[in-house]
């Protein structure tokens, strides 16, 4: 299988150099010439995730170098579990929260750094990864990419913009992992990054990025669109809608190749929060990216979603979407009544897939993906429902470790 550019003037190229390229040289995003279907009579069961993962993802790594490493590196990667939570028989929740940072970002993120760390090997290279963030996505990378061979990270972030226990999981590493803690806004720590990339006296440190447009970050996410709607398929019969918490779109990109290739889905939708892009695009017909809004689902607050040049590019996708805006006072209704109803917790981002879920009233299968635990928004939710909540053991562990940064002034020479 070739991954070409959206943009189309880049040459074509295996998985293996899409990941390690991160973004086209026409500065294009990879996608793949062909989406595959599968026969899913040979599918191994939903249970047994890396023989899932390695059924789903085979066809993409057809001819790489990495082809016969795949199914290993499945099973390094997807260590944790993904149960289907259920409300009743056609309602059910995806927990993508119960790897290391406690949020879905830890299925690509961990994908990415075997991938890579096996790559480096291969060709006898280093790299330095540099990731800007506003929470939490450097806590996933930092999390994957700690102690592999042959990398380094250096994570940026807001100094006193962060939530206490994100700045606590961006700095609790050694090792090959560096964090600065920036003064300046998430935009300083992204623009130094640019400039970072561009600086050609830097060329020597082979620097890369790990953000949510990398092909490696965004294949693994097709698997757990098939497990839950398998499940969900054996379970009632029927096709599931999957409504995903909508920020970049790469979840939801990643649902529509799982749908593509012949998932049980029956249709994708998007919640998103104040940030309205999508749904206003969806209205109009005319695309128009703008800065973000700050919102309780801080981590799908962007204006201008880096993947959409993807869907842009699969134009059949657009014409099967539908994408709803969630305000800030309804993510606090719908914490409160999806407790009050179910008892069960839903973190800030997950509140806005419940809410839609309930505008629609389906009367199918449902599955709103869960994209965090609540316990990393316990400032939020627990004012709420009014009570404690518990913080699962692999998140607790990175609580309670050192902390480890330097507080830089926003300057990207300060990084090396
Ligand atoms: C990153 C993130 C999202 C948004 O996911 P996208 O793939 O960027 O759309 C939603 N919820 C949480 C908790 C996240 O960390």
């Amino acid at each position: 299988m070739k991954f070409i550019s959206t943009r189309k003037s880049s040459p074509s190229v295996s998985a293996s150099v899409a990941i390690i390229n991160g973004l086209a040289p026409d500065g294009g995003l990879y996608v793949p010439e062909s989406i595959p279907s599968l026969n899913l009579n040979n599918a191994p069961s939903y249970n047994d995730y890396p023989a899932l993962a390695h059924f789903v993802l085979s066809p993409y790594f057809e001819g790489d170098v990495l082809e016969k490493d795949l199914y290993d590196i499945c099973k390094e990667a997807f260590t944790f579990p993904i149960p289907l939570h259920y409300h009743n028989k056609n309602e059910a929740v995806l927990e993508l929260f119960h790897g290391p940072t406690a949020a879905f970002k830890d299925f690509g993120a961990r994908f990415l750094a075997i991938v890579m760390e096996r790559l480096l090997t291969i060709s006898k290279n280093t790299l330095t990864i540099l990731v800007a963030t506003s929470g939490d996505t450097g806590g996933a990378v930092a999390a994957a990419f700690h102690k592999r061979q042959n990398i380094e990270v250096k994570v940026l972030f807001p100094k006193g913009r962060v939530s206490a226990r994100q700045e606590r999981q961006l700095t609790c590493y050694e090792e090959n992992i560096t964090s600065f803690a920036v003064d300046g806004s998430f935009d300083d720590c992204q623009k130094m990054v640019k400039e970072a990339f561009m600086d050609s006296a830097l060329s020597h440190h082979h620097l890369t990025s790990a953000n949510s447009i990398n092909l490696g970050r965004l294949l693994p996410q097709m698997v757990y669109a098939f497990s839950s709607s398998l499940e969900m398929f054996e379970k009632t019969g029927e096709k599931s809608t999957l409504i995903i918490p909508s920020g970049n779109v790469g979840n939801s990109c990643a649902s529509f190749y799982a749908k593509e290739m012949g998932a049980p889905i029956k249709e994708i939708i998007l919640s998103v929060n104040n940030n309205t892009t999508i749904v206003d695009y969806l209205k109009s017909g005319t695309y128009s990216g703008r800065a973000s809004i700050a919102t309780l689902a801080n981590a799908m607050d962007v204006g201008d979603p880096s993947n959409m040049e993807r869907l842009f590019h699969h134009s059949s996708f657009l014409h099967n979407m539908k994408a709803f805006s969630v305000s800030d006072e309804e993510i606090k209704r719908s914490i409160k009544e999806v407790y009050e109803k179910h008892s069960y917790i839903v973190c800030p981002h997950t509140a806005t897939g419940e809410k839609v879920r309930k505008e629609l009233h389906l009367n199918s299968p449902t599955i709103v993906y869960a994209t965090a635990h609540p316990a990393k928004f316990e400032t939020i939710v627990e004012p709420i429902i009014q009570k404690k909540i518990e913080i699962p053991p692999l998140l607790n562990e990175l609580l309670e470790k050192e902390q480890h940064f330097t507080s830089i002034t926003a300057d990207y020479h300060l990084l090396f």
